[in-house]
């Protein structure tokens, strides 16, 4: 019974661990056809919300524009190498190795989030414009 519930599991994982690339890859190619629509929060009050430019920066990182996509929005770039360190720990724990990439205290992210909330803020402010083209 134990053995029946450890190999569901395992299999479970392995769905996951090869469903991630293929959901990345279809992303990819509905990113290119999508229709974006407009911000509402922008197009109402002007102003850049957190998300502005995430879909964009997306597509840019998958098209390796690293740079342009930072400009966009570095949540992106932020988001997609916490992914790939996450997907790197599931690997090595489907094959029985504790890998650790990501920090698991709570001050690393409180302070990520200060520093992006202090981006979304400044990229808002006209002479600051030129950290953000989104
Ligand atoms: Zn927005």
């Amino acid at each position: 019974m134990k053995q029946r519930l450890f190999y569901k599991q395992n299999v479970f994982r392995l769905c996951i661990l090869l469903a991630v690339p293929a959901a990345v890859a279809a992303g990819a190619y509905g990113l290119r056809y999508v229709l974006l629509l407009p911000c509402p929060v922008k197009a109402h009050w002007h102003i850049l919300c957190p998300g502005c430019g995430l879909t964009r920066a997306f597509a840019a990182l998958l098209e390796m524009q690293i740079i342009k996509s930072v400009l966009l929005n570095p949540a992106a770039l932020l988001l997609s190498a916490a992914g790939i360190c996450l997907y790197i720990e599931q690997i090595g724990m489907f094959f029985g190795k504790r890998i650790k990439i990501l920090p698991r205290g709570v001050k690393i992210y409180i302070i990520l989030a200060a520093v992006f909330l202090l981006y979304c803020i400044l990229r808002n402010i006209p002479a600051f414009s030129s950290i953000s083209i989104a």
